[in-house]
């Protein structure tokens, strides 16, 4: 990485005097920024009065014919059911646009996560290749931005091969980004490939699109997760008298195609794996989904090097009943007309820092208002504040600053957490010649930004 001042050239030169400024294309009530994701009412599944969507009807026949399901059974049938889920028909962060995401607020979200791999990259030597992996991109509005710093930071990266790898599971939204990355130019189902689209950015670096991480190829790698873990299943526990009980979902016998919670009649294999005995907390929620894929990401980035920055609303193994729904950027019934809204649950750091299993160093988490600060956003804002002269942009630069970093908007509730090579925070040999190496170089976001 680069020293501190070197810091502040690479923001200069990547962002420019004022950069190409985009107007925010959404603004949202302060309620609905605070709780990050939203889907408009517009679209996909249609909801019949009562609330009967089609995967409440599925859900129906699946519980009637082999009883109650887990929360996370639950979830991932509202969520991505091949044909009616939530993410897979609507894509929830369409044109109608009242649907938000740090990303979709402000152009510099994404600006300065594109800075902060390339100072990763220039720390580990620059190697000659480095794929860029984002789990989960939504509109794709967050690697445009990375890919236009990268763009803008062309004459440093010319002897790099760069290439782009989409991890996406909704046929809708993949669309949308093929949109807005490739002007809708790719190929499906490329044969020479594991993956299931490809095509080329509008700056001439290529892009592959895959269901599973999996899929990705191995390689030197920057990860990316925004907004991606929390959308992932949970399961839900419940400590009773009798010991803990998994929460589940089942038919309400009062009421005709009305979900409802139980709790499961003795302990299920979820109960006996996931709850520690040293547990305090009445209620726990594990998402062991998040847990495979955060082991898959530190086993490619101890085997083949990089980094993965995950940002999202959580805590560290504290908070216990988080699950909630969004729609129309207010608060859901998580149970009703299931694949209609977003159904989301904080990410619990702690246990995706365990299920690294010490393959990785971790950073964070730290809060989005001190990492965004520590990166830079301060300058970057002073600079398009004094290169826009008319008062609408000023106000606007001004309305999505705060969004981002007003701690009762998003700047508390999200939260920056980094998977790094061991090496990268300490040096292999130190051990033997303590006082043989210069010291390494911070890594950027994670630690003050001093200017000299
Ligand atoms: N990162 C974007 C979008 C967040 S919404 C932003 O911040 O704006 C969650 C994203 O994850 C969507 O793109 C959704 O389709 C995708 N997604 C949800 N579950 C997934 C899964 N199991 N595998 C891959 N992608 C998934």
């Amino acid at each position: 990485m680069v020293p501190l001042p070197a810091r502040r050239a690479l923001l200069a030169a990547a962002l420019g005097p004022a950069g190409r400024r985009r107007v925010p294309r959404h603004r949202a009530p302060a309620a609905a920024a605070a709780a990050a994701r939203h889907s408009s009412g517009a679209g996909g599944e249609a909801e019949e009065p009562g609330g009967a969507t089609a995967v409440l009807r599925h859900l129906l026949l699946k519980l009637r014919a082999t009883g109650p399901v887990t929360v996370a059974e639950y979830m991932r049938e509202a969520l991505t059911n091949p044909g009616q889920g939530y993410y897979t028909r609507r894509g929830g962060i369409g044109e109608s646009g009242d649907f938000v995401t740090s990303p979709e607020i402000s152009q510099v979200f994404g600006e300065l996560i594109g800075i902060w791999y390339i100072s990763e990259w220039i720390a580990t030597g620059k190697p000659e290749a480095f794929q860029l992996v984002e789990l989960g991109p939504g509109r794709g509005t967050l690697i445009d931005d990375i890919l236009r710093v990268f763009n803008q930071l062309a004459s440093l990266l010319s002897k790099c091969d760069i290439s782009i790898h989409l991890v996406e599971v909704s046929p809708k939204l993949s669309e949308i980004q093929a949109l807005m990355l490739t002007g809708g130019k790719v190929q499906s189902n490329p044969k020479d490939q594991s993956a299931y689209m490809k095509g080329v950015s509008k700056t001439g670096i290529p892009i592959f699109w895959y269901r599973d991480i999996q899929d990705v190829p191995p390689g030197y790698s920057f990860y990316l997760a925004h907004e991606f873990f929390d959308a992932l299943p949970i399961h839900k526990f419940q400590r009773t008298e009798k010991g803990w009980r998994e929460v589940l979902v089942d038919i309400d016998p009062e009421v005709p195609d009305q979900l409802r919670f139980v709790l499961s009649p003795s302990s299920t294999p979820a109960t006996e794996n996931f709850i520690q005995p040293e547990e305090m907390r009445d209620h726990v929620e594990v998402c062991p989904e998040a847990g495979v894929i955060i082991q898959r990401l530190a086993g490619r980035i101890e085997k083949d090097g990089g980094a993965a920055l995950v940002a999202d609303y959580g805590h560290d193994g504290t908070k216990t009943d988080t699950f909630r729904g969004f729609r129309n950027h207010k608060l859901h019934d998580v149970l009703r007309a299931p694949g209609t809204a977003d159904l989301t649950a904080d990410v619990d750091f702690s246990y995706l820092r365990k299920m690294t299993q010490g393959r990785t160093a971790t950073l964070g988490p730290i809060k989005q208002r001190e990492f965004l600060k520590n990166m830079g956003i301060d300058l970057r804002l002073q600079v398009l504040l004094q290169n826009s002269c008319d008062g609408a942009t000023h106000e606007q630069l001004l309305h999505s600053y705060d969004m981002l970093m007003n701690p009762k908007k998003m700047g508390d509730c999200f939260n920056f957490f980094a998977l790094l090579p061991h090496h990268r925070l300490v040096h292999p040999d130190k051990k033997h010649k303590p006082e043989s190496k210069s010291p390494l170089p911070p890594v950027a976001g994670f630690g003050e930004l001093l200017l000299k």
